[in-house]
């Protein structure tokens, strides 16, 4: 444990001085940002910054293994990509392209950054493996594509540490919480086929729209008969479309997309199937035929409570204030990470601008975190490993 202590201690004194060459990073990575599934250039960056060769993982990912070189890891993930975001900061290192850091991934690749350069000289207990993960933002999963390389087994992962900035935790405070923290999410397509004809003689046609109207209000009912009200779930319909722009022509084909989100591995398996009866039967109902495809995207984001306790205990060693759980129900891939090994994903509280009640949120054109979030996230990733080594030797959470 006092060895802990002196890790604790040289390696925030370290990171004190590699936090101004971090800074400069977060500038550089959010002028250039490049979204899923092209970030080449963002992890060339990183690499080059680390000033240590990484090797390549999920096409353009990257990862690096620090410490000790066999046995046990503990897994800091960053993410790689940006969003389409015409950026609104006006700050001089603003994204001209259309592409922006509008999720703060650039805060959290420059705070590993300064974690892993100040861990060089430290006589880390177990491996740290450090993951610059492409594709957080789009579908299939970058984490997913890590996990199917095997890095897990390889690196003999014991835990998973993941940072991500939060407008909606007051600033200078960590939001763990043990269990679910952020929902699954999958995603539903349905596509109702019939035959079309002319508006005016409806009486001799079948009407996809009429039916997929019918879905669209009749799926938050699907909602409130399958998931008690004391779990959080929902289904929002995010695209409808059907025929083309005129006002006299019954379409042949109607079609939506929607998210379901869910927090209960009951709710997960139950709802798509009622929907699935919804769809089918509005379909019968108006005389056309019904397609329902779910596709699975992320489980719960689980925060396994004997390794929140710990990081806890570290942030407030650190004299960070970990503050109540962020709940919600968002969705991120590192719960992918969670399903193999026990995880935690801290919410790290950032200023940014906007009104202290109402910041500007994530994946807005004005998000952007202060100069400040690089550290703060540095020290949860910090205190993440500190956590994941007192997990593993099963020793007790330190006292703050
Ligand atoms: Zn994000």
């Amino acid at each position: 444990m006092s060895d802990l202590t002196e890790l604790h201690r040289s390696w925030f004194a370290a990171l004190d001085t590699e936090l101004e060459g971090a800074l400069e990073v977060r500038r550089r990575l959010h002028a250039d940002p490049h979204l899923s599934g092209q970030e080449e250039p963002t992890s060339l960056q990183v690499e080059a910054a680390l000033g240590i060769p990484m090797q390549r993982i999920a096409e353009t990912g990257r990862f690096v293994r620090t410490g000790p070189s066999d046995g046990p890891s503990v897994l800091l993930r960053a993410e790689l990509d940006a969003l389409p975001v015409t950026e609104a900061t006006g700050v001089a290192f603003a994204s001209p392209t259309g592409r922006m850091h509008a999720c703060g991934h650039d805060v959290h690749l420059a705070a590993l950054v300064a974690v892993v350069r100040a861990a060089a000289g430290l006589d880390l207990p177990l491996g740290l493996l450090a993951v610059l993960q492409p594709r957080e933002e789009s579908y299939p999963s970058g984490a997913l594509d890590v996990i199917g390389s095997g890095l897990i087994t390889d690196e003999q992962v014991s835990a998973a540490i993941g940072a991500h900035v939060h407008p909606g935790v007051p600033p200078g405070q960590v939001a763990t919480g043990a269990g679910v923290v952020n929902a699954a999410a999958d995603e539903i397509e349905i596509v109702l086929t019939g035959d079309g004809g002319h508006g005016a003689y409806p009486e001799h046609a079948a009407d996809p729209v009429a039916a997929l109207g019918h879905i669209v209000l009749g799926l938050p009912e699907v909602v409130r008969h399958t998931v008690s009200p004391m779990r959080p779930a929902t289904v929002s319909v995010g695209h409808v479309q059907a025929g083309e722009p005129s006002a006299n022509v019954l379409p042949s084909q109607a079609r939506l997309l929607a998210t379901m989100r869910t927090t209960d591995a009951r709710d997960r398996e139950a709802l798509p199937r009622q929907v699935r009866r919804l769809a089918e039967h509005q379909a019968m109902a108006y005389g056309v035929h019904a397609e329902v495809r779910i596709t699975a995207g992320e489980p719960v984001l689980y925060n396994d409570p004997d390794l929140v306790d710990r990081v806890d205990a570290w942030l407030e060693h650190t004299g960070v204030e970990p503050t109540e759980p962020m709940r919600s129900l968002g969705a991120d891939d590192f719960s992918f990470f969670g399903e193999l090994v026990p995880s935690v994903m801290c919410f790290v509280g950032v200023r940014v601008a906007g009104h202290q009640e109402d910041p500007t949120p994530l994946h807005h054109p004005r998000f952007l975190p202060v100069d400040e979030a690089v550290g703060d996230v540095a020290r949860a990733l910090v205190a993440g490993y500190l956590a994941a080594v007192e997990l593993h030797h099963r020793q007790p959470p330190t006292t703050p």
